[in-house]
């Protein structure tokens, strides 16, 4: 069985984008806010929005699951305040189970998490239980940076976070760490707001003892971890100079990464650097790559070729990257 660990609802209908363009529009004068009643999307749509894409995608390149949440990019949490993420949230995540209740075989949920800029995550929790209780879902996308490109919140490893951290624990949900759209023009969004957060993520955990305050949190670091594999070197470094513990004590317990890479020779060097037990398989299609690479004829997000064309990886290792450390990492996988 193939796991992909990082799929979006890229291709939801146009009529959730437009709700959402009319609760924007609304920011200064709640009395027009849309309901939520007055989004209607039927069964068909989205059949019609997964079938030419994710599940098309899935049929051609072999894979059987995909771990699946709401676009990244339209999270957008510094739009507005608390009440406007979480009602937004309320609806990604319901248009995301309606099609794992569709393609229960195809899709398992993540859900985002109605964040929003300096309001604490305990905020989050009761979304999150919703998600998890009553949608069935595995995980949840946690935002390391909800204002958007500026950083104005504490590190992940800060108190700040614990309460929702604690929940996690409890649940038996891991966060694969994903930032939202970049608002500050510095900043590309997913060439490099994306990867910079990856690899900021990292750094934050390196520094710290939040895996001794909670042994059985767990993080996936998406986009094969940003800039984390190339430099594994440096950080193995800078650990040793902060008389910090060697890094498979220190995180790679509870911090993974996926093989959103979208090259042969970038996914051979994660799988050279990081511990085999620390990769998911994962493509994030239909997502920020989608065009043919003139070099190899496929798609760039195409990764499983990637993983599959690695001869000297063993096949009980290529086993554990496709679906045995997903199991280990979403545990609830067992019970959906
Ligand atoms: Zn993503």
């Amino acid at each position: 069985m193939i796991i992909d660990c990082h799929g979006h609802y890229t291709t939801a209908p146009a009529e959730a984008e437009a709700w959402r363009k009319l609760q924007v529009q609304a920011l200064g004068d709640p009395a027009q806010a849309p309901r939520k009643a007055q989004l209607r999307i039927s069964d068909d749509q989205i059949r019609e929005s997964l079938e030419g894409a994710q599940l098309k995608l899935q049929r051609e390149r072999g894979t059987d699951l995909t771990i699946f949440s709401p676009r990244a990019s339209s999270m957008a949490h510094h739009i507005g305040d608390a009440q406007t993420s979480r009602v937004w949230s309320e609806i990604c995540n319901e248009l995301v189970h309606r099609c794992c209740t569709l393609y229960p075989e195809n899709f398992a949920g993540v859900g985002q998490l109605p964040q929003s800029p300096g309001v604490p995550p305990e905020t989050c929790i009761p979304e999150l239980e919703r998600c998890v209780k009553e949608f069935g879902f595995v995980g949840c996308n946690l935002n390391p940076d909800p204002s958007g490109g500026h950083w104005k919140e504490p590190p992940l490893t800060d108190n700040w976070w614990y309460p929702l951290y604690e929940k996690m624990v409890e649940l038996e949900v891991p966060a694969m760490v994903h930032v939202s759209t970049s608002c500050n023009p510095a900043f590309h969004t997913t060439g490099a707001h994306y990867l910079n957060a990856d690899t900021t993520a990292f750094m934050q955990f390196l520094t710290s003892d939040l895996f001794k305050d909670f042994p059985t949190l767990k993080f996936v670091i998406p986009h094969g971890g940003g800039a984390v594999p190339y430099h594994w070197g440096r950080f193995r470094g800078l650990a040793q100079d902060m008389k910090r513990p060697p890094l498979h004590e220190l995180l790679l317990k509870n911090v993974f990464f996926d093989t959103c890479v979208y090259h042969r020779p970038g996914i051979e060097l994660l799988l050279k650097v990081v511990p085999v037990d620390n990769i998911l398989f994962a493509s994030e299609m239909v997502g920020a790559v989608r065009g043919i690479d003139p070099e190899t004829g496929h798609h760039y997000d195409d990764t499983r070729r990637y993983v599959d064309s690695i001869d000297w990886l063993s096949d009980a290792d290529k086993k554990k990257i496709f679906e045995g450390n997903a199991r280990k990492v979403y545990p609830r996988l067992r019970k959906s």
